[in-house]
């Protein structure tokens, strides 16, 4: 197992707004037809260019369907690994739910996941020691909304806290003196 981290990215109200009202007061990022336009989250371009830097990897998993996910990737300049849609999801009382997969686990020593909605993760709880998810407040269109800069912050300091927990337990077993 390499030191490898995964980012496990969420689309819709984490990064973007998906809206059908004529305007919003954050900026536009495309129009996706006439009544539907992605807005951005303030932030979003500073932000995403942390993840791809900081993160060996990141796989964008939303239950959007795949065009509408493949513009925002490419629009918000997401260097993507895969891009995991509706179709990867498991449909279940007309929700969708995104599956956790145990080759991740094998790959990837740390992860984390990025979501706004938690709870649509299914066999999360199997990993719980590699997994960490950060969660954002639901992204409505708030122009005033700062939430990406804390994760930025937060997303750093889990490294550093790990770091820390990991010090910890080497010198309680004694392998550092
Ligand atoms: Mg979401």
């Amino acid at each position: 197992m390499g030191r490898n981290k995964l980012c496990l990215l969420d689309l819709d109200h984490t990064l973007i707004y998906g809206s059908y009202a004529p305007t919003e007061k954050t900026e536009l990022l495309f129009e996706h037809s006439q009544y539907l336009k992605v807005y951005k989250r303030p932030f979003v371009e500073e932000f995403i260019d942390f993840l791809n830097h900081f993160y060996t990897h990141i796989i964008v998993y939303t239950t959007a369907k795949k065009d509408y996910a493949n513009r925002i990737c490419n629009d918000l300049g997401i260097h993507a690994l895969k891009i995991l849609t509706r179709q990867d999801c498991k449909q279940k009382n007309n929700t969708y739910y995104k599956m956790f997969k145990s080759e991740w686990a094998k790959t990837y020593n740390s992860i984390h996941i990025v979501d706004d909605s938690p709870n649509v993760w299914l066999d999360t709880e199997y990993y719980d020691k590699q997994i960490t998810f950060v969660v954002p407040k639901e992204f409505r269109g708030e122009a005033d909304d700062m939430e990406l800069l804390k994760l930025k912050e937060l997303i750093k300091n889990i490294q550093i806290l790990s770091k820390k927990v990991r010090l910890h337990s080497l010198l309680l077993h004694g392998i550092i003196p």
